[in-house]
């Protein structure tokens, strides 16, 4: 399902290619997919797309139209994707939006489940979406910010990473995948790690995040960037989805899986509380 880098993958293909492209009609198939704004749907019609902005797992799509702005946010959910379909898409039935423009392949927005979510809303209203939902960016966010939130954290550090009102964007996969590469139990508590634990974790997040970006996320399920083209990150996942593999730090201990809300995969060798 996507997570930062994956939202982040879509966000950079929808800003090479839409920036200052002029929307010819903006679709809504099934009305139920807008939660908020459905009212404003023809404004998009001759708004000129101004950039593409990414907060957390939402992209936005920033839009202007005779001095209004006004934003398109879509929601991956999970299973949710944004494409060029220059072939088929995977099911019609399940395209939910299309924006047609002047020139150049429509985008749309497919999802076969119902948990995606778009939101047509001017910036005012843009501005408390984002608010409400999300923590700071964990690739912006100080190195001291970060240990002042981890040290506030009397639960596990893991339901931490995943609590988007606290840090925003980070999903079962980069959570599993930064623990371990920090070397920190998915159960410790936060306010019990030293400072220098809190920053090594604060590192192996950045670099985590950073080399899935560049590797064009992951693609665990069905997801594919808007050019159509997998993710390479899911083959340098070191324990996700890896329970009974030898570590791969060498100390020869099997990858353990611990269910809860989400599943934590770990190595309980190389991984302290
Ligand atoms: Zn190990």
């Amino acid at each position: 399902m996507p997570e930062l880098p994956e939202a982040e993958v879509v966000r950079c293909q929808l800003q090479e290619a839409l920036a200052g492209v002029v929307i010819e009609r903006l679709w809504i198939g099934r009305e139920d997919i807008v939660r908020q704004g459905i009212e404003t749907v023809s404004w998009y019609t001759r708004a000129r797309i101004l950039e593409v902005q990414r907060q957390g797992k939402s992209i936005a799509i920033m839009c202007e139209r005779d001095a209004e702005q006004r934003v398109v946010i879509v929601e991956l959910g999970m299973t949710g994707l944004l494409i060029f379909p220059r072939e088929a898409v995977p099911s019609e039935r399940h395209v939910h939006m299309v924006m047609r423009f002047a020139r150049g392949p429509q985008l749309r927005y497919w999802n076969a489940r119902r948990f995606g979510r778009v939101y047509l809303l001017d910036l005012y209203a843009w501005g408390a979406y984002c608010r409400r939902r999300f923590g700071p960016e964990p690739l912006t966010v100080t190195e001291k910010e970060f240990v002042a939130l981890v040290k506030a954290c009397r639960g596990r550090v893991k339901a931490l990473l995943l609590h988007q009102q606290r840090i925003a964007g980070i999903g079962n996969i980069y959570a599993n995948e930064s623990l371990f590469h920090a070397g920190i139990h998915p159960h410790a508590r936060g306010c019990r790690l030293s400072k220098r634990r809190i920053r090594m974790l604060f590192a192996a997040l950045r670099n985590v995040l950073a080399d899935a970006i560049r590797m064009g996320g992951s693609s665990i399920r069905n997801f594919v960037a808007p050019d159509g083209r997998p993710g390479q990150f899911q083959t340098r996942h070191q324990v996700y989805q890896k329970e009974g593999a030898r570590c791969p730090k060498g100390c020869q201990t099997v990858i353990r899986c611990l269910a809860g809300e989400r599943a934590s995969f770990f190595c309980p060798t190389c991984q302290k509380r």
